[in-house]
């Protein structure tokens, strides 16, 4: 199983952090041991001071594919989850300036908590998902998949012109705007549609 994530998919968290909107998607990939399920704490790693979250979308892949046509993605998930793509900023500003690799910033042990997930047919639209994340009762990111640069179809067709997609893999979808630091003993809790689907206490 794979994870495949997206950067700089929403318009005003690129202007937050000062990047450019990119022609294609920017795509990154994380380890499996990346993942925290059923609402295990996330460990602060000692290796950085900035720690951001960054509430995002999850595909997850139902069937084998490569080359995808983007008018045939929507058969290729069947799922669609919250998850956060906590990234270590110090360390990826770091590794930007440089011009090299992230995977250090994002991929470390416990970044990407995962909650449930929601079967596509329980959405009218996919393409209009609100999900919100709130950090000690306060809602701190709020987003919709209609504002996403490229949509899941879209992904899902990029992607795979370079990496297969197998059964189970899962697909970030970017973040929107507003990310920002956590601190060790924050309550983190994502919401797909006002239905709590992940609880991440920071430890
Ligand atoms: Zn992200």
């Amino acid at each position: 199983m794979k994870i495949l994530a997206i950067g700089r998919n929403y318009v005003e968290h690129i202007k937050e952090l000062n990047n450019t909107v990119p022609e294609e998607p920017v795509i990154f990939l994380m380890p499996e041991t990346a993942l925290i399920r059923r609402n295990q704490p996330f460990f602060y790693p000692d290796f950085s001071k900035e720690i951001h979250y960054e509430v995002e979308l999850v595909l997850k892949i139902s069937k084998l594919g490569k080359n995808i046509d983007e008018k045939f993605a929507h058969r290729y998930y069947d799922e669609i989850g919250v998850g956060i793509d906590f990234t270590a900023r110090d360390l990826q500003n770091e590794l930007k300036k440089k011009g090299l690799p992230w995977e250090k910033a994002k991929g470390f042990d416990g970044a990407a908590p995962l909650g449930k997930f929601l079967s596509k047919e329980s959405f009218s639209d996919v393409h209009q998902i609100s999900f919100s994340l709130e950090k000690n009762g306060v809602v701190v990111q709020q987003g919709n998949s209609n504002q996403m640069i490229h949509s899941f179809e879209a992904i899902i067709a990029h992607v795979s012109k370079f990496f297969t997609l197998k059964i189970g893999d899962l697909i970030f979808t970017g973040t929107p705007a507003s990310v920002g630091p956590v601190v060790i003993g924050d309550d983190l809790i994502a919401k797909i549609e006002g239905q709590e689907l992940l609880k991440v206490q920071v430890r």
